[in-house]
């Protein structure tokens, strides 16, 4: 019994004891199962990947946050409210905060340390894919029953990552998680700032409530974007993967951790698919549902030890 393990146990007692009634429960008890071996080996990667790539994204965050570019973002607020000499309320100020958080967070992009958070962040895409990758041959292994030779996962990986050294697309993705962060980060600030400047917060009292934003909630919030697009990438990957080998039929499988996935039970019971209109994977934020399929491993003979 690993830690792993224990943990997904005493998940699934509670699930079961909630759900008794339910004629699925043992179906989710038995996925529980395939926690060792193999999928425990894939699901235990995927997590230390993503562990390890949100601190590195996370620092880098931290690093463009200045205290002095956001202090200027709220002194235009105060101005523009009329706040810079009296402590009045901030009526229907929603529209000048939000403008002003936006600016914020566009200024953003001209600091320095933006490189740094896009590159860490194409890393992190790049590492997902790879071991999405790694994993579509893991899973084809496993299929092919119990004496298969033996995945070399960090050779396999080491060598899924370099071959995506030139794909384009990584950055483009990249972007796309990028602007959708940068949104969320001016809406979130936008709301703060006009709540603030309603309550006749000082100007101290603002910058410190944009910064406990910025550093606190925003960096809990660069962990889930990290878990979501990395498992988007591994998706993206394994599907790319299988359709590269010339799969026709693909599963979806919800080889969850204890967990059940259920937009995705329905996908999983409409397997095989057609690689062609395969529903696409993650349907959700924290899904850990994979694509599995029949592969010829000749082609990744370098990959086994
Ligand atoms: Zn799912």
């Amino acid at each position: 019994m690993t830690e792993r393990v224990q943990v997904a146990c005493t998940a699934a007692v509670q699930t079961a004891v909630e759900h008794a009634d339910d004629p699925r429960i043992l179906e989710v008890t038995v996925d529980l199962g395939r926690l060792e071996g193999m999928w425990a080996t894939l699901f235990a990667r995927r997590e230390q990947q993503q562990t390890a790539r949100t601190r590195v994204v996370a620092a880098a965050w931290q690093q463009l946050i200045d205290r002095d570019a956001v202090a200027v973002a709220i002194d235009a607020v105060r101005a523009r409210a009329g706040l810079a000499e009296a402590r009045r309320p901030l009526d229907g100020r929603g529209a000048e905060a939000l403008a002003a958080a936006l600016a914020l967070v566009r200024a953003l992009t001209d600091r320095p340390g933006w490189t740094g958070l896009r590159t860490a962040l194409r890393n992190a895409i790049a590492a997902g894919r790879a071991e999405g990758m790694v994993n579509a041959v893991a899973i084809a292994a496993e299929r092919l029953g119990p004496l298969h030779v033996r995945l070399g996962w960090d050779i396999a990986f080491k060598h899924a990552y370099q071959s995506l050294e030139r794909l384009d697309e990584l950055w483009a993705e990249t972007d796309t998680w990028l602007a959708r962060m940068l949104d969320g980060t001016a809406d979130d600030l936008g709301r703060i700032l006009a709540r603030a400047a309603e309550e006749g917060a000082s100007r101290e009292e603002m910058i410190d409530a944009a910064m406990d934003l910025l550093t606190g909630e925003k960096i809990d919030s660069v962990a889930f974007t990290i878990d979501w697009a990395m498992t988007t990438a591994a998706d993206e990957g394994a599907l790319a993967l299988y359709q590269s080998e010339g799969v026709q039929r693909v599963d979806v499988i919800t080889a969850g951790d204890g967990r059940v996935c259920e937009p995705c039970i329905g996908y999983e019971s409409g397997s095989p698919w057609s690689t062609l209109d395969v529903p696409r994977l993650p349907t959700h934020p924290l899904c850990r549902c994979c694509y599995a399929a029949d592969v010829s491993l000749s082609h990744f003979e370098a990959w086994f030890a």
